[in-house]
């Protein structure tokens, strides 16, 4: 039997960090009939494309583009660059690195894991001792997560590439970027990444469906020797029909239009204007919950995302009863607790399409939700994350 919809009024507020909400500007983009992804006009499209990402991602090397989540990229990025039974270092940042690891394993990767708690980023002492102990080199590859959407914590991603230059390994570093691009700097070009991996559904405000391997000449060589068999997942195909415009199999064509309209949009804003506006979010939304009495799961305030907040409920309360609520009665999504955080969590996303009064909204959803539920916390963290945006901090 069919479920009846019912019609809420408004907006729903969509704060999960990612997918993030589409702009206007690019849902009447999409909103057009397909196009030849073999004709002339796509070509024109694809070349336009190649050259426009490789400013968002600060670099001249190539960009290959698949019709896939952020899952696939992880996995293409592997299977190109290593070969089977590989050794891979690993640092347990949250949920994701933890799916990335589980991931390589399951494919026939060797990981050597760095275990954490999950309340800071990457160590650097301690990447740093599992390197200089490898004095034979049999680790190939790094595996960072820059930003841990699970967690809301930002790792220093080129202070993992220092750290390998100032021991001389010559393993690939490969950085998971997906909740990072387009909210806080990234240059892959200057923090020597081998391959970084991205999807269109955060910081480039599309939905889901087209993920990215971003490459560097070093990454190319390996890919050359690599003997891991492919065929979907293979760069080598896609780089040579890309010389044309064309991919060898059909391409999120659609998406392919939105991603040009979203990286005008990006453009037009500029890339420091777009890192300060999330810089402004994420320190608006502390504000607001350091006011609650609420804790940050984040432990270091270096690492403090720009794109997401993860803050823990008080011990005896459900993160998810909260977000049921907040949901059911002011109509707004926010992130979940995943994995072991599963309850004990809720994330704020403020990444992508949002202004401050999107924030306030959402603050103002969450201090609600709070009174409904009973947990107990101060009121008036919305006032003071208003306070900010009319000061003279921002
Ligand atoms: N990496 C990070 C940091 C993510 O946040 C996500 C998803 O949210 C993924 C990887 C997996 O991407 P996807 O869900 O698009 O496969």
């Amino acid at each position: 039997m069919k479920e009846s919809l019912i019609n809420k009024s408004g907006r729903h507020f969509l704060q999960i960090p990612g997918p993030s909400n589409v702009p206007e500007r690019v849902l009447r983009a999409i909103d057009r009939a397909s196009i030849d992804h073999r004709g002339p006009d796509f070509a024109k499209l694809t070349f336009r494309l190649l050259e426009k990402l490789k400013w968002i991602f600060k670099t001249s090397q190539d960009v290959i583009i698949y019709p896939s989540s952020g899952t696939g990229a992880w996995e293409a990025a592997l299977v190109n660059v290593l070969n089977p039974g590989d050794k891979i270092l690993a640092y347990e940042t949250g949920f994701f690195a933890s799916m990335w690891k589980q991931l390589a394993e399951t494919i026939g990767f060797q990981i050597d894991w760095v275990e954490s708690n999950w309340r800071h980023g990457v160590d650097l002492d301690a990447i740093k001792l599992k390197l200089e102990q490898d004095t034979n080199h049999t680790i190939k590859a790094v595996m960072v997560v820059h930003n841990e959407t699970s967690n809301g914590i930002t790792s220093n991603l080129f202070g993992v590439r220092k750290v390998l230059d100032s021991v001389n390994h010559p393993a690939l570093l490969l950085a998971d970027i997906v909740s990072s691009l387009g909210t806080c700097d990234y240059q892959h070009d200057e923090w020597g990444v081998d391959v970084a991996i991205c999807a269109s559904q955060k910081g480039l405000m599309l939905p889901p469906g087209l993920g990215f391997n971003v490459i560097s000449e070093k990454a190319k060589i390996a890919a050359r020797k690599s003997k891991f068999k492919k065929y979907y997942w293979s760069w080598e195909q896609i780089m040579d029909l890309n010389k044309k415009g064309f991919y060898p199999y059909t391409p999120a064509s659609g998406l392919f239009v939105g991603l040009n309209e979203s990286l005008d949009i990006l453009q037009e804003e500029g890339l420091e204007a777009i890192f300060k506006r999330h810089a402004d979010y994420s320190k608006a939304t502390r504000i607001a919950l350091d006011h609650w009495g609420l804790e940050n799961y984040c432990k270091v305030p270096e690492q403090y995302s720009q794109s997401v907040t993860a803050i823990l409920i008080p011990d005896g309360y459900d993160a998810d009863q909260l977000m049921a609520a907040i949901l059911e009665r002011f109509n707004m999504s926010l992130g979940s607790g995943l994995g072991k955080l599963k309850g004990k969590v809720f994330r704020i996303g403020h990444l992508g399409d949002l202004n401050e009064l999107t924030l306030l909204g959402t603050l103002a959803g969450v201090e609600m939700g709070l009174e409904l539920c009973g947990v107990p916390f101060n009121k008036g963290g919305v006032q003071l994350a208003m306070n900010f945006f009319t000061s003279s901090q921002t």
